[in-house]
């Protein structure tokens, strides 16, 4: 058994039931002056500084925040190529639309496992160095039986958190076709990536499934023993939210244009709703507004939806700014969000928290509040983290 104690941290958010309480900066069990102890990759021990148990080996955080991990619960970084022409394209006035997708799609097949490989850990070295310690990873740019098979596999051996997306959209040599792809999506196609993933996903939107298609597609995957997950209401109302409220989904993602009815029904569910600020940033889309979801009892997640297309962001710490400054979130609101919330939209307790018992995933700022997050934006306010309790230190 190998220990380490954190000590001397100045300001150390848990969001802990521990030392929390249910709302606003309570919600976040801020302990001042504390330390951690962490003994084979879990939390041993959490209080003060002056009551701190000996260990192996001692790490001063000099008065600095110390927050959990950021748990990133919805990311695509299993691809090839990127769309930066694409991009450019938008900011010069061009619109966005879900058929870009389709121009990664030749790009991913293209490749081979190990460039995918490469360029899956290189993002999640990025992901790392930026204090995110739990990733989920989406398929959904393979769209055939051998290349989604290959996504899921690939992305599973780097996160158990693994969703199968062959809906993501229809692909070009189905145009026309779209419930024959839906036929081999809920056939073969799930025949084969169900062994490597958790978790199934569609997009359910103008331009990619309807919401038929999409209760389809997720039933067939329920059927499977993957939990259930959604893309919905991004580009404009519709039916999705109470699909996957219905389906008891983990979570439904984006959420930007949502009727009053949705918000009862997310309000009365299990389901998070989770919230993805770079992606209107990045394509100049209205950002969904989290205070109408907060205010109504809903539990929000922020993530990163990390992609080629329509958010090509790892930074959590982005994600945080742009909620606060766009979408109605306080800094505390936002950091549970992209924290114990993406935690729930993984249906996980042993990560986005630090108690006793959870994974001993911690983040270490260069700064003495969590709220410089929001605060300063664009900085690399990153000092350390600890991953399974194994510590990487930036520079
Ligand atoms: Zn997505």
């Amino acid at each position: 058994m190998s220990s380490e104690l954190i000590t001397n941290i100045g300001q150390l958010v848990t969001n802990s039931t521990e030392f929390t309480g249910t709302q606003g900066v309570a919600r976040l069990g801020v302990l001042a002056d504390a330390a951690v102890l962490v003994e084979d990759g879990r939390i041993a021990w959490v209080g003060p500084s002056a009551d701190a148990p000996s260990a192996d080996s001692v790490t001063d955080a000099e008065g600095s925040a110390v927050l959990p991990g950021f748990v990133d619960s919805h990311s695509h970084i299993v691809f090839g190529g990127d769309r930066a022409g694409e991009f450019e394209a938008r900011m010069s006035g061009e619109k966005y639309s879900a058929g870009g997708i389709r121009s990664t799609v030749g790009a991913t097949r293209s490749a081979s496992d190990e460039q995918l490989r490469a360029r899956t850990r290189g993002f999640l070295d990025e992901m790392l160095a930026q204090g995110t310690t739990t990733v989920e990873v989406k398929s959904g740019y393979g769209l055939s039986l051998h290349d989604e098979e290959r996504l899921v596999r690939l992305a599973a051996e780097f996160t158990s958190e693994v969703t199968f997306l062959g809906a993501h959209v229809v692909p070009a040599e189905f145009a026309g076709r779209a419930d024959d792809y839906v036929d081999l999506v809920v056939g073969d196609m799930l025949d084969v990536c169900a062994p490597h993933s958790k978790w199934i996903d569609v997009f359910c939107e103008t331009g990619a499934f309807t919401v038929e298609q999409s209760r389809r597609i997720l039933e067939a995957g329920a059927a499977r023993g993957l939990g259930v997950r959604v893309h919905a209401s991004q580009l404009g109302p519709g039916a999705g939210v109470r699909l996957a409220v219905e389906l008891d989904a983990a979570s439904v993602d984006h959420c930007t244009f949502l009727t009053d009815e949705d918000v009862t029904a997310l309000a009365g569910s299990s389901t998070v709703a989770t919230l993805l600020p770079g992606v209107e940033f990045s394509t100049r889309q209205p950002y969904p507004d989290a205070r109408r979801l907060l205010d109504a009892g809903v539990t929000v997640a922020l993530a990163s939806d990390c992609n080629p297309g329509s958010s090509f962001t790892s930074s959590m710490a982005f994600c945080i700014a742009v909620a606060v400054r766009d979408m109605g979130m306080t800094p505390a609101e936002a950091v549970w969000a992209a924290t114990a919330g993406g935690a729930a939209a993984l249906r996980r307790t042993d990560v986005g928290r630090i108690e006793v018992g959870a994974r001993a995933d911690l983040v270490q700022l260069r700064a003495d509040s969590y709220v410089h997050l929001a605060y300063r934006p664009g900085v690399p306010l990153i000092r350390r983290t600890w991953k399974n309790g194994i510590r990487s230190s930036s520079r």
